[in-house]
């Protein structure tokens, strides 16, 4: 091995992509070993970016710089004592690949801890292969603690011929009741988040019990309105541990997947119980646990004493209904998108459909197609795109590639990365679905690309709505099929419909509010206290640290977490949640988040470009 800064890299093209990244690991390993800032600051360009996922700083923490990145990773290596860097085995290997305009050689890496194991990926500069461009480094499994799969399931010997003892079923039920115990974790919701994060959680023997208001598993797709279908690719929405079967259509409609739920809680043992709400909590700093109460159907109420308590109540709370002049006076039905299911019985009437974002559309859509005259109404601008073959460009960095090292390559991206990425997809989106925006805009729509161009996906990140993944709607709008107002065109609701400020009335029996969620803070307020969701603060989002606020971390309330978002959402962090959680129960982290710099990552100049 040579000392990190005597590297002398050969003429890019001399040497393979594979020797390119295990010499950059080398001098990775040598800076680390000596805690060389100097050495570690050679090894990053400029301007570079690090992800760490819990292996250095125990949290999701980006840094921007060579010398930002270096004097972090040298304070950290005190205690995080990593080592052993080496391209990972059985992964894809090296390659060149553009990231973010920018041509780099990408390789998956494994490495350890004090306390684990984990992977990363580095992007090297491809002109000067000498200097990373990205790095993430994620720890993946606690030495002593791993998942017990594969060669490392569980015996059975606990009940298999258990000759004169109870049996496996009898065995699941009683751990299912939780009558002699409590649950570790309480997760409050069981759509793909709380799921995910209980099966893994469940691996690595983690008591976890789910709660979920929903009569059946699987009633948050269910439940939701009768033509839906998922928007991504089926090879990409995966739970962890089962994928669908590799039969299953590229776009599932929403009953398979409700039913996959049902069967997944049954084959990763999960303890779930239905028809429970978890109704308010406190925290209880002395002993260490919830008081958390949850509430059956039929009203009785059990306080459970979790030491942890996730909301897996997918990031928004209770449906948002805007104050809108004389909705009181309007005679006909008003429901809001939630309380949809199906346009059939709306057959021969008038509808307005009041927003246009993915459910908007989609119950606009869902009404037309079953014979009810529908308007939609457009509140503020829109990002409308195909579902083929724009949205699908996000999932790109899964093309070719095994899901696992997919969600590596996505979960390297900071927030400048995240955006510039975005910023290049859109602008091919905007490029594919010209035609479709062109007549939506010629027929009065308000159309945007997204801040800064970026698109639907950073509209995701900032606050989960403000668009549309095209299922048929935007044509029907075009041809005048559904029709459009803009909703300052509305002077107020009348008994019959819709007055407008021509003074003519636009007529309804049915208006659709289709006008999104309050967001996650208001119930943490309701359900834990406002002192917990001021001290928390804001829920998903970006921070000031580049990160999502509160997302699949520790927060500053103890003992409460957060997770949510895409099925590549839950699939990638239930892994990191569970991690930290272990390791608080095995004493290897604090359950206290440390209190943080307020240095935000803005604060170093995003030179990305
Ligand atoms: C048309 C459409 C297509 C989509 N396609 C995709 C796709 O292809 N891929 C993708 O990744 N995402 C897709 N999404 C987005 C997806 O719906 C959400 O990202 C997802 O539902 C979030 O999952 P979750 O587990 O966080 O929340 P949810 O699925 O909303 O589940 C939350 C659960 O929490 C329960 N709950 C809430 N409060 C409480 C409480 N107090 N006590 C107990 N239980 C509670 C609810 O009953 C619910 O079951 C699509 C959305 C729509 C509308």
């Amino acid at each position: 091995m040579v000392a990190a800064n005597e590297l002398v890299l050969e003429k890019p093209g001399m040497q393979s992509e594979e020797a390119l990244v295990e010499q950059w690991l080398e001098q990775l390993d040598v800076a680390l070993q000596s805690e060389s800032h100097a050495s570690a600051a050679s090894l990053f360009a400029p301007e570079s970016h690090w992800r760490d996922l819990l292996a250095f700083t125990w949290s999701i923490t980006p840094y921007q710089g060579a010398e930002n990145i270096a004097a972090a990773m040298v304070t950290k290596q005190g205690t995080a004592k990593a080592r052993g860097f080496a391209i990972a085995a059985g992964r894809t290997p090296p390659r060149r690949i553009q990231r973010a305009g920018i041509e780099v050689i990408e390789g998956i890496f494994e490495f350890e801890t004090a306390v684990g194991r984990g992977f990363g990926v580095v992007r090297l500069l491809a002109a000067e292969p000498s200097r990373a461009f990205q790095l993430m480094t994620g720890l993946h499994e606690l030495k002593g603690f791993e998942e017990k799969i594969g060669k490392r399931r569980p015996t059975g010997a606990a009940f298999s011929r258990n000759f004169g003892g109870t049996n496996w079923r009898e065995q699941r039920l009683a751990a299912q009741a939780y009558t002699d115990r409590e649950p570790v974790v309480l997760i409050a919701g069981g759509g793909q988040a709380g799921l995910s994060l209980a099966a893994t959680l469940g691996r690595i023997g983690v008591d976890a019990l789910v709660v979920d208001r929903f009569e059946r598993v699987g009633d948050c797709w269910r439940q939701r309105y009768h033509s839906l279908a998922l928007h991504n690719d089926t090879s990409f929405n995966h739970l962890p541990y089962m994928p669908f079967p590799p039969s299953w259509p590229t776009y599932l409609p929403k009953d398979m997947v409700a039913d996959w739920f049902e069967a997944y809680a049954w084959a990763m043992e999960i303890n779930f119980w239905t028809s429970t709400e978890l109704v308010s909590g406190s925290y209880d700093a002395a002993a260490g646990r919830w008081n958390a109460v949850v509430r059956n159907a039929n009203g009785t109420e059990r306080t459970l004493h979790p030491k942890h308590l996730v909301f897996a109540n997918g990031l928004v709370g209770f449906p948002h209904i805007p104050q809108m002049p004389g909705l009181k006076d309007f005679k006909g039905e008003v429901m809001h998108t939630t309380e949809f299911t199906n346009g059939a019985n709306w057959r021969g009437k008038k509808a307005l459909v009041i927003g246009t974002g993915t459910s908007g559309h989609d119950v606009a859509q869902d009404l037309h197609a079953n014979g009810c005259e529908t308007t939609i109404v457009q509140r503020g601008s829109t990002m409308v795109l195909s579902i083929d073959p724009s949205a699908k460009l996000v999932y790109g960095v899964y093309n070719g590639v095994p899901l696992e090292d997919g969600d590596l390559f996505a979960s390297t991206n900071t927030k400048p990365i995240v955006k510039k990425n975005l910023q290049l997809l859109t602008a091919r989106m905007v490029e594919n679905d010209k035609k479709t925006i062109d007549g939506l805009i010629a027929r009065g729509f308000k159309f945007d690309a997204g801040e800064d161009g970026a698109g639907h996906q950073w509209k995701v990140r900032m606050r989960y709505g403000g668009y549309y993944l095209d299922a048929g709607c935007a044509k029907l709008i075009i041809d005048g099929e559904v029709g459009l107002l803009q909703f300052d065109q509305i002077e107020r609701f009348v008994e019959g419909g819709a007055l407008l400020k021509n003074g003519s009335v636009e007529p309804a029996d049915l208006i659709v509010l289709a006008t999104g969620f309050v967001p996650q803070e208001v119930v943490v307020t309701k359900l834990l206290g406002e002192a917990v969701a001021k001290k928390v603060g804001p829920v998903w989002g970006f921070g000031a640290d580049g990160e999502m606020n509160n997302m699949w971390k520790r927060t500053a309330q103890e003992g409460l977490w957060f997770v949510g978002g895409s099925f590549a959402n839950c699939r990638t962090y239930s892994r990191y949640v569970a991690v930290q959680i272990k390791a608080i129960e095995e004493g290897l982290l604090s359950k206290r988040k440390p209190v943080e710099s307020k240095k935000s990552v803005d604060d170093v100049p995003a030179t990305v470009q």
